[in-house]
């Protein structure tokens, strides 16, 4: 039988790919090489979205390269369509896949290349696809296909406690420093019916909790994220499909992934209020604190328009957790600039922020754009702002020492937190919650449990467990307290 590995570099839009990637192989009667045996096939889905990740995806083909000599290796993902010439040194050794469309295509013939004859040799009547075959020679494929052969559905999502569910891809956003509308063009959304079945197929193998993810989530079910192209620009789409998910036996907790502000409209909100397995988190990318910054980095909203959706989330939900992203030093970024963004910061008490230092990424407008000051003064400001989320992320907690929550566990065996006998899971906000394991019977990944939050530590809380959620536990919380709404015990304000 033959075997296949899998490296994913980036996103959950890309770690969702890859796991119907195996769903795929799986399904062609391949399976998951074992360590220390070397893969017939080893596919590398890459991201490029920063320079850094660019490099990392590049280093990772050479490493698999060394390691695998006699391996048939596939580069899929951002990188090989963002088409910027970073893989031009890699195009003899590897199959580039640059045209996404053409993967599970690929993919199936390469499956099917030791029993089948491959569709057609020449190369000038087959351009499509070319692979390398075990044997060293380039098979060529004609690829035609292209419409009916899909990447699968999922049906399971393997070695993570959380489920991602992909139902939106693409952007047409253009911020002046993304590469994303270059890699992922096509803006498309999955049906409700089609996400509905795949979220039910996750929870039937075992997940309790699904991140509904896209790369502009809060664009589901539109051809365009561009909300002036929207009719009133406004969108209940998402809120249309999570009212349905929520129904899913079982499904204990759905999260999402990043929305901007005008995305968590007052319909979203109150599906959020209605249903007690939304989590109350959402993840708003705030990118700068200054209008003459959102202006340059083509933002689709300004300051005012993300306090304002932000006292409303207030309002609404009790104690939500609010996490973003930050990008310092964008070219032009001055002084004052960054003190707004500070200032933005601390008045929201955002839960997490993950703070990234401004690199130019090939291919897109911010490159060309000059830097009116040192890299130093980037990497200071980055160093700021890291410490200013540490403080933030602990006033946000310290709310929540004397209550209860419930977690997820997800214990990472491998970590420190393991060696220091500490089992590990996340609560409804997101904060990791820490568990002394003197003081509980094993817990294991995928329990959800009740605890009482003691004390800060490191990046989340300390946590003793009340009572222990076996599969059937699902029941117990349902009877919990209302999580996300504040007021009324039906949840709606
Ligand atoms: S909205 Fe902007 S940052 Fe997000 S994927 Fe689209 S272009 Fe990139």
């Amino acid at each position: 039988m033959k075997t296949f590995a899998i490296n994913t570099l980036g996103c959950k839009v890309n770690q969702y790919e890859s796991q119907q990637i195996r769903e795929l192989l799986e399904q062609q009667g391949l399976r998951r090489a074992q360590s220390p045996q070397e893969p017939d096939l080893v596919v590398i889905h890459t991201c490029c979205v920063t320079h850094t990740a660019s490099a990392k995806s590049r280093q990772c083909i050479r490493k698999v390269l060394r390691q695998n000599p006699d391996s048939v290796v596939l580069v899929s993902g951002c990188l090989p369509t963002a088409q910027t010439g970073e893989l031009s040194g890699f195009d003899e050794n590897v199959h580039l896949v640059s045209n996404r469309s053409d993967l599970a295509a690929t993919l199936r013939h390469w499956a099917e290349s030791e029993t089948a004859t491959p569709v057609c040799q020449s190369a000038q009547s087959c351009p499509n696809i070319t692979i390398k075959a075990k044997n060293g020679h380039k098979i060529k494929y004609k690829n035609e296909f292209r419409s009916e052969s899909r990447l699968p559905t999922l049906t399971s999502f393997n070695e993570q406690t959380r489920a991602f569910l992909k139902v939106q891809d693409g952007c047409d956003g253009y911020c002046s420093y993304c590469i994303v509308p270059k890699t992922r063009p096509d803006v498309h959304s999955k049906r409700i019916e089609t996400a509905l079945i795949e979220a039910q197929a996750l929870v039937n193998s075992g997940h309790k909790e699904i991140v509904v993810t896209g790369v502009f989530l809060g664009a589901y079910g539109r051809e365009s994220v561009r909300r002036n192209s929207w009719p009133d620009r406004r969108n209940d789409n998402l809120a249309d499909l999570l009212d349905k998910m929520t129904q899913i036996p079982n499904l204990a907790r759905i999260r999402l992934s990043s929305l901007e502000p005008a995305d968590v409209t007052e319909r979203l909100l109150d599906t959020f209020c209605k249903h007690r397995n939304i989590m109350p988190h959402l993840h708003l990318p705030l990118q700068s604190g200054s209008d003459a910054m959102l202006r340059r980095m083509r933002r689709q909203y300004r300051v005012g328009e993300f306090r304002k959706k932000i006292e409303s989330i207030k309002t609404r939900l009790h104690k939500p957790a609010i996490t973003t992203d930050i990008i310092a030093g964008f070219p032009g970024e001055t002084d004052a600039d960054f003190e707004q963004t500070l200032d933005l910061a601390k008045s929201v008490g955002f839960a997490k922020m993950h703070v990234f230092t401004f690199s130019a990424r090939r291919g897109t407008p911010a490159a060309k754009m000059q830097a009116t000051f040192e890299k130093t003064v980037a990497t200071r400001r980055s160093r700021i702002l890291r410490d200013l989320d540490g403080e933030l992320g602990r006033q946000f907690r310290q709310q929540f020492i004397g209550e209860t929550a419930e977690v997820l566990i997800e214990n990472d065996n491998g970590s420190d937190i393991a060696r220091e006998a500490m089992t590990t899971g996340r609560s409804e906000r997101y904060f990791k919650v820490y568990m002394r394991k003197a003081e509980q019977k094993a817990l294991e990944n995928n329990d959800i449990v009740k605890v009482k939050l003691t004390e800060n530590y490191r990046d989340g809380l300390v946590g003793i467990p009340l009572q222990r959620h076996g599969p059937v536990g699902f029941e117990d919380v349902s009877r919990a307290p209302l999580r996300g709404c504040s007021g009324h015990s039906n949840g709606v304000k």
